[in-house]
């Protein structure tokens, strides 16, 4: 892949003097006229192309809208964590035509077993046509979503960071490493856990430090599998977390607890890795050969706002957490499934005043409740007497139905009932996948827009229609009446009335067309 060559002179201070066309970044070709010598401006540029960027980077592209990734590295990551996709994020998939796609790259798991590594089953009967987990190494899902975003006419330029933004009434001027300076109308920081657009932001990013560093990598051993597995056994009762599992014919992944904190920025060293492996194990098993080696903390922190007038964050840059139950990529993923269509919404000028900033009302809580079932979680994986009791309790109390469930619609993000307002409780949840008279339900949401499912076949989206699907069906498989879907699958409205749908309609819809 090569990287994009400017050519422009910097000014004495450093910034670039002229606007940028799409003539100067090879490849790249403005979406705004074709023509190369027009001004590179863009509708959104999103910095990050990890899960969350691109992710969203689709969702826009669903709508239409202009959108620049902008990404620091070359190629995409290579390093991988196994990452389990949950039940939600995998109805995302299936909800815009992409489930077959990450089926064939991972491998199916039961999805219970997740909250602090408890191994009780899932209940009976989970409400969803895709009651899984997907296990599947990140770079895949990270290229899949890449390749979608691309696929739907996004544009990525890597070899590029976002170095610097000024926003004013009509747009943001987002200066990039290269001293490039592009013009969008707004940007989002999906750049991860040190996010320069939230730092520049002087957005706060307020929790825990990590206290506790742990090395991960991916190397070949010098002893018979059987000693390895014996050692591990043994070490895994006191040392959490601490495992070297046969990963291939000869690799194996290896994660054990790091000497100390350390700026991560570093990546750690074989020898990191061998000293650690003595000290906690008595042997360093002969590792050699790493693939690659990564170190992660359990830093737990929440942004303090996730919009500042044009900007806006998302995933990782948003909220971190220590990676227990598999739930950073499934909520950065969901978060640009809720920000995706509101902000098209925005750039397409249907959008209702505070659309936008339900945003921040919907996500920050969830992240809320994330980063607080991890630390309650880390407390449940402590090798401490007093955690160790709470564990066999919880372990006691998650044979009750509802305690097990609860915990699982948490994990897999399918229990989030966003504040509506008052109605029936499957107002603001999403709705399940049923089965609809074309097939299922979810096959109608491919295209990003509202449905509404009337079993009355009576009702009318109208002057909407430009931005919401009607589905007539009385055979649809729900006990009310008429639903209205937003994009993102979550239930608006419940009932049968029309005037009271056409409030709703201009609630989540705007005003109607024509
Ligand atoms: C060991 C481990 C295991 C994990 N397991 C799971 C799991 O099982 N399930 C799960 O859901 N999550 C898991 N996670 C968490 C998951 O990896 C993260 O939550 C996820 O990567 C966040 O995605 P993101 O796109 O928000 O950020 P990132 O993946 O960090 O992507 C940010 C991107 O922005 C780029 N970037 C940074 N700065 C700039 C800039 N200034 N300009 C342009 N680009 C920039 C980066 O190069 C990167 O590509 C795990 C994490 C770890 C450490």
């Amino acid at each position: 892949m090569h990287s994009p060559q400017f050519t422009a002179e910097p000014s004495s201070n450093g910034t670039v003097e002229r606007d940028f066309t799409a003539g100067d970044v090879p490849g790249l070709r403005s979406p705004a006229s074709g023509a190369d010598r027009a001004p590179l401006t863009f509708d959104v540029i999103i910095a990050g192309c990890g899960p969350t960027g691109a992710m969203l980077a689709a969702e826009l592209r669903l709508h239409d809208v202009r959108v620049l990734v902008v990404e620091k590295e070359t190629e995409p990551k290579s390093f991988v964590r196994i990452v389990g996709l949950h039940v939600r994020s995998l109805e995302l998939m299936a909800m815009r035509g992409l489930l077959d796609r990450v089926l064939q790259h991972g491998r199916q798991r039961p999805a219970g077993g997740f909250f602090a590594a408890i191994p009780k089953p899932a209940p009976e009967g989970l409400d969803s046509a895709h009651a899984y987990l997907l296990g599947i190494p990140q770079p895949v899902i990270e290229r899949l979503l890449e390749e979608h975003a691309i696929e739907l006419g996004a544009q990525v330029l890597r070899d590029r960071a976002v170095a610097g933004f000024e926003q004013d009434d009509e747009g943001v001027t987002v200066e990039l490493s290269g001293g490039e300076r592009l013009r969008s109308r707004y940007l989002v920081g999906c750049d991860g856990a040190r996010s320069t657009v939230r730092k520049l932001l002087g957005v706060g990013f307020p929790g825990e430090p990590s206290r506790t560093d742990t090395l991960m990598g991916e190397m070949k051993v010098g002893v018979p599998r059987e000693e390895v597995a014996a050692k591990v056994a043994e070490i895994g009762k006191t040392h959490r977390p601490f495992w070297l599992r046969p990963f291939g014919e000869e690799v194996y992944s290896v994660v054990v607890p790091a000497a100390g904190v350390s700026d991560r920025a570093e990546p750690p060293t074989l020898e990191d890795f061998k000293q650690r492996l003595r000290t906690i194990a008595g042997t360093d098993f002969g590792v050699h050969s790493p693939r690659w080696l990564s170190r992660f903390g359990d830093a737990t922190r929440l942004a303090e706002r996730y919009r500042v007038g044009r900007v806006l964050l998302a995933g990782d840059a948003a909220h971190i957490h220590p990676p227990i139950g598999g739930q950073g990529l499934n909520l950065g993923v969901q978060d640009a499934f809720n920000l995706g269509w509101k902000l098209a919404a925005q750039i397409r000028g249907w959008a209702p005043e505070t659309l936008l900033d339900t945003y921040q009302a919907e996500r920050h809580p969830v992240a809320e409740d994330v980063l607080d079932n991890t630390r309650a979680q880390v407390q449940l994986l402590s090798a401490e007497p007093g955690p160790q009791a709470v564990r066999r309790l919880l372990t006691e109390l998650m044979d009750f139905d509802e305690v097990n469930r609860h915990l699982i619609e948490k994990i897999t993000a399918i229990g989030i009932r966003y504040d509506f307002g008052e109605g029936p409780d499957l107002l603001g949840r999403r709705l399940r996948d049923i089965d609809v008279r074309q097939g299922h339900l979810y096959g109608l949401l491919h295209r990003g827009r509202g449905l509404l499912l009337d079993r009355t076949e009576r009702l009318t989206a109208g002057g909407w229609s430009d931005r919401v699907d009607h589905l007539a069906d009385p055979t649809a498989v729900l006990d009310v009446p008429c639903v209205l879907l937003r994009p993102d699958g979550h239930v608006a409205w419940i009932g049968d009335d029309q005037q009271d749908l056409d409030d709703h309609l201009s609630r989540w819809f705007g005003k109607p067309s024509g």
